[in-house]
């Protein structure tokens, strides 16, 4: 009989995941279900909850003692609530106290998705034995989270780490957070691909305009692919060496679709990092690929949960 377990949820605009994980990140038992994104609040509520349910009603559940929960942001781990870009039904929605009703009161924490990859690229992925790395994911949008001393950290309500969010070009173009010239606004999928149909670039004959139809011209030798790969690597340099610079990071690890690129995207980041990492103690920084994969953030809100059990049973809580 298991009793070190922990129920885990990542919660997404295209997918809820839940799992039960025991204390090596086995995943035990998982359960899905299609996120209900353009429906009402309750109805995505729902959908967790039947999640959840395939999760309590596991003979294993009597081992699990707490619940960890990965979502799309923002999140606030002070509050209790999220606010899902993705997901318009949830605004300030209470899910911790939601969760922990339907979890018989077991203590919930809460952190951002990005975190969560954070949590399980160092416990189990790219950034093991790392102790101070900024991990990243670069997809339709670009979000990441930091391990600072050894240690996962979130910040006051779950969202530290959003590296997606920092402004790499203060007169660039608006950005849908409010900002200007984020790195997102440059180096997500759907803005490479734009930037490179903006310039002329164009679909093969099956008419694909993803940033990943974009790599492949790239790689291909397209110079307005090329290019548009460029300035995203040049983006996301200028915010890791930033990341860098304020908090000594060693390590910069990237996962996500656009990440799939692989050289395409690494190469010139590579040589971007040479310009804007520019002082000794961060002119060592190592970027790589990420290795975990769609359970990334399953693993993370896990990994979140069994601090919070480890710090429990140290406070005697
Ligand atoms: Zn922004």
């Amino acid at each position: 009989m298991h009793t070190d377990l922990v129920a885990a949820l990542d919660i997404g605009g295209t997918k809820i995941a839940g799992a039960l994980v025991d204390g090596g990140g086995g995943l035990l038992l998982r359960a899905q279900r299609p996120t209900p994104a353009r429906q009402d609040g309750e109805t995505v509520m729902r959908a967790v909850e039947e999640v959840l349910g395939e999760l309590t009603a596991s003979p294993l559940w009597g081992g699990v003692g707490a619940v960890g929960i990965g979502s799309a942001g923002p999140v606030d781990a002070t509050a209790g609530t999220v606010s899902p870009v993705n997901v318009p039904g949830w605004r300030d929605y209470p899910l911790v106290a939601r969760v922990r009703a339907a979890a018989g009161d077991l203590p919930v924490v809460l952190i951002g998705d990005g975190v969560a990859i954070a949590a399980a690229e160092h416990w189990q992925g790219a950034a093991r034995g790392h102790d101070n790395a900024l991990c990243m994911v670069v997809s339709t949008g670009v979000g990441g989270g930091l391990v600072i001393g050894g240690r996962v950290h979130p910040g006051p309500t779950g969202n530290a780490g959003h590296i997606g969010h920092i402004s790499v070009d203060l007169d660039g173009d608006p950005c849908p957070c409010g900002a200007r010239g984020c790195v997102e606004r440059i180096a997500s999928g759907p803005n490479i691909a734009r930037r490179a149909l903006d310039n002329g670039w164009r679909p093969g004959p099956d008419g694909d305009t993803s940033a990943a139809a974009v790599a492949a011209a790239a790689r291909a030798g397209d110079p307005v692919a090329v290019a548009s790969f460029e300035r995203a690597a040049r983006a996301l340099a200028a915010g890791i060496a930033a990341t860098a610079t304020l908090v000594e990071i060693d390590i910069a690890v990237i996962g996500g679709g656009v990440a799939k690129a692989g050289e395409v995207l690494l190469a010139p980041l590579r040589r971007a990092l040479t310009e804007y990492a520019t002082l000794s103690f961060v002119q060592r920084l190592a970027v790589v690929p990420a290795r975990m994969g769609t359970d990334a953030g399953l693993v993370g809100a896990a990994a979140a949960a069994l601090a919070r059990r480890a710090d429990t049973a140290v406070a005697g809580v």
